[in-house]
């Protein structure tokens, strides 16, 4: 059997060749994934990864795309979409979630059960283990202040992490770039009022209509270079507007790249590669990009 046929035997998985990675991205651009699998269990998704291993195929699993530039050529490999993964539930006093859980439905989980302290987080388009690998946060919140423990597979084998072993930083984790698949995480909240969790889920779904703007993006491509922010020295250096193609950096915030329908991953990688000489060009600074590139540039 060759690796498409032992793919197709997994019945735990759903398997398609040659998808279109812009549906799966939320800037909707870039080529196709050779092999792409939707693993439908624990048990399926182990099968994917051990097949990969014996194939010797590189794989890239992927929660909601959202951080994510996959290039025109595509992935020469296999594509694992976990979002079939998503439950949440109580373990204990604390909440469980599968990874390929939206941070939606975790907020909405916590918010249920009169849980609170994520609410900040909310609007991260996300996925758990998304969230987790990149420690996603917003307005002084990240993901990482309220887990306790991650759960991986790799090479058939269940590891445990206590939130120090994760390695935490900003917009990092020791699961980036990383082979090993998170599979669970654990958080551990406070008890509140419902109302008082409601209205923080507001203020915060205004607060980031006020600053962040619509369209296809992938948040902010860049990390602040602290103390200074990304989106203030784009600003500052009159990018906002600036286009390359049909991708272009967002009137409303610097730090967001736009692309219109027909944009290519081409043209958000050049009008990266140009924001960035720029900057150091006018201030001296080397942004690092924050959103990751799939395939070959
Ligand atoms: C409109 C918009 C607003 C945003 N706002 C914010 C914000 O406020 N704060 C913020 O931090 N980010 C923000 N982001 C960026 C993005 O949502 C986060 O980086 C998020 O954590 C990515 O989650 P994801 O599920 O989409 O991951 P993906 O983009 O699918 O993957 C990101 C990385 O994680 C890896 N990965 C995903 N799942 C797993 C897993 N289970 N096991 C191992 N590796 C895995 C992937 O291989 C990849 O390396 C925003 C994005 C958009 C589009």
């Amino acid at each position: 059997m060759g690796f498409s046929e032992e793919l197709a035997s997994i019945t735990h998985a759903k398997i398609s060749l040659d998808e279109q990675m812009d549906k799966h991205t939320a800037l909707r651009v870039g080529g196709v994934a050779k092999y792409y699998a939707k693993a439908n269990s624990l048990h399926g998704l182990n099968q994917l990864l051990e097949t990969c291993k014996s194939y010797k195929k590189h794989y890239k699993v992927l929660g909601n795309g959202t951080n994510v530039l996959v290039s025109d050529k595509g992935f020469d490999g296999l594509i694992i979409d976990i979002r079939p993964l998503s439950d949440v539930f109580f373990k204990r006093d604390e909440v469980r979630a599968s990874a390929g859980a939206s941070l939606e439905k975790l907020i909405k989980f916590a918010y249920e059960h009169k849980l609170s302290g994520i609410e900040a987080l909310s609007g991260i388009p996300a996925t758990v283990g998304g969230a987790v690998v990149m420690n996603a946060g917003a307005f002084g919140h990240n993901i990482c202040d309220y887990i306790t423990t991650v759960e991986t597979l790799c090479d058939g084998k269940i590891k445990f992490y206590s939130k120090e072993e994760c390695k935490f930083g900003y917009r990092t984790s020791r699961f980036l770039g990383k082979k090993e698949v998170i599979i669970f995480a654990s958080f551990k909240l406070n008890e509140s009022e419902r109302e008082i969790i409601r209205a923080g889920i507001k203020t915060y779904a205004e607060l980031r209509k006020s600053v962040q703007p619509t369209g296809s993006s992938c948040g902010s491509v860049f990390k602040n270079p602290k103390p200074s922010s990304a989106g203030a020295l784009i600003e500052r250096a009159g990018l906002k507007g600036f286009a390359v193609g049909g991708a272009t950096v967002s009137e409303k915030h610097g730090n967001f790249i736009i692309t219109e329908r027909g944009a290519s991953a081409t043209d958000v990688y050049l009008l990266i590669k140009y924001v960035k000489e720029k900057i150091k060009e006018v201030f001296d600074v080397d942004l690092v990009e924050e959103v990751e590139y799939v395939g070959e540039f």
